[in-house]
């Protein structure tokens, strides 16, 4: 029997939602998630997934992963303190490590879970965390686990961190003090400040954490942001995901030995949640692999994001201040925003509506994510599409 109070809470919050817009529904995709996805049995142009260099369906990372469950089966077995450290999750964090530029690597199962273990694990509730309010939401998760003080500060103003950072260190009320940023943003695809950040960080002896989810794979020829500025021995925690440029799945901190060597004995997913399966680790040591021998997909991404971004603004659409591949087209409004991803839909391109919570209310966009594995062609029917609603729907 269904709780009452539940039913009628489920109830009233779902129709709340569903007549403000704001309700997700969820379209699966029948196949893999490539270029082109198949939903309800329509091809479309995919432009909403993260696999930025087209990896998640390359024949070289899934060779791995089919080789790696013949040699080591299906599951892990155990979490990485138990027993479930496979000689294949070494390798993934040793190769890593190479790609990042840093002495060691834990690898964690998401990039969720990730910042989850990885914030709390150092700070806590006589620390202070200065987080730039645009940061995604598993680092706000990672924070409040944390139980220290969060202080937002202005998204990429480096004046208000300055000011932020002063006062926090200055009132001696604090152990520690962490400044915490996504390197690109997921929402806008600008770029954070690193180097002002981290001389503010020098400045008042803070630690820095970069969630670099959306810059690795894609800044610093694929090694990411940190790399982009060349600030590597400059932030102590480099965090990334191997679920989007890397097109498979899990979560990493790079960063010097003594922090990794704490992170494997403090945070909680790496101790309590069973390890990646070893198809998983394999494919993305692979994938590690393929872009420390070559930068061509690096480039090949780059090309068709400047294309589509070129062609998108051409036709005279707001793509805000992207700096990267995320190409967002802003329309505002939640429902025309829906609308509007509808009409893609019907036209053949699945670029997905974004919408309030994920975005600040009145700043509903479609969100485009070219990948290198776009044709020009593909990208050049997607434009069409875009061309034809926005004039229909009066945007452009
Ligand atoms: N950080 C950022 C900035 C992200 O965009 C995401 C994914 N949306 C994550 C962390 C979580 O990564 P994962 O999907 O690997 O859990």
């Amino acid at each position: 029997m269904t709780s009452s109070v539940l039913q009628s809470f489920l109830n009233e919050n779902i129709s709340a939602l569903k007549e403000r817009g704001l309700y997700n529904e969820i379209d699966p995709v029948q196949g893999a998630n490539g270029p082109v996805i198949t939903i309800d049995g329509q091809k479309l142009i995919n432009l909403s997934s993260n696999n930025y260099l087209g990896l998640a369906t390359d024949e070289r990372l899934r060779e791995a992963a089919k080789e790696a469950v013949d040699s080591h089966g299906a599951g892990a077995g155990a979490v990485r303190t138990i027993n479930g450290t496979l000689d294949l999750h070494l390798t993934l964090e040793e190769k890593l490590a190479e790609f990042k530029d840093t002495e060691a690597v834990i690898s964690y199962q998401s990039g969720f879970n990730c910042n989850m273990a990885a914030i709390s694990a150092v700070m806590d509730k006589h620390d202070a965390i200065l987080s730039d309010e645009l940061n995604h939401a598993s680092i706000i998760d990672g924070c409040r686990l944390s139980k220290a003080k969060i202080i937002r500060f202005d998204h990429s103003d480096m004046e208000d961190l300055r000011t932020k950072a002063k006062e926090a260190v200055e009132s001696g009320q604090y152990n520690k003090v962490m400044v915490i940023t996504d390197g690109v943003f997921s929402m806008d695809g600008d770029i954070a400040k690193l180097p002002e950040m981290v001389d503010i960080a020098e400045a008042f002896d803070l630690i820095t954490y970069v969630d670099d989810a959306h810059g690795s794979g894609v800044l610093g020829k694929g090694a990411g942001t940190v790399k982009h500025f060349g600030l590597q021995d400059k932030v102590d925690f480099q965090m990334g995901t191997l679920s989007k440029a890397m097109g498979v799945i899990g979560g990493y901190v790079a960063g010097k030995t003594e922090l990794i060597d704490w992170l494997k004995v403090r945070s909680r997913p790496f101790l309590f949640s069973t390890a990646v399966s070893p198809a998983d680790a394999a494919a993305s040591t692979k994938a590690i692999e393929l872009l420390i021998q070559s930068t061509d997909l690096n480039e090949k991404l780059w090309k068709n994001s400047h294309y589509l971004k070129d062609g998108l603004k051409k036709l005279g659409f707001d793509i805000g201040v992207s700096e990267t591949p995320i190409t967002p087209c802003i329309i505002g409004d939640e429902k025309d925003t829906q609308k509007f991803s509808k009409r893609l839909y019907e036209e053949g391109v699945y670029a997905k509506a974004i919408v309030f919570p994920t975005v600040p209310r009145g700043k509903g966009r479609v969100r485009n994510m070219p990948t290198a594995a776009h044709t020009k062609e593909m990208l050049d029917d997607a434009l069409k599409a875009y061309e034809k609603i926005g004039k229909e729907l009066g945007l452009i």
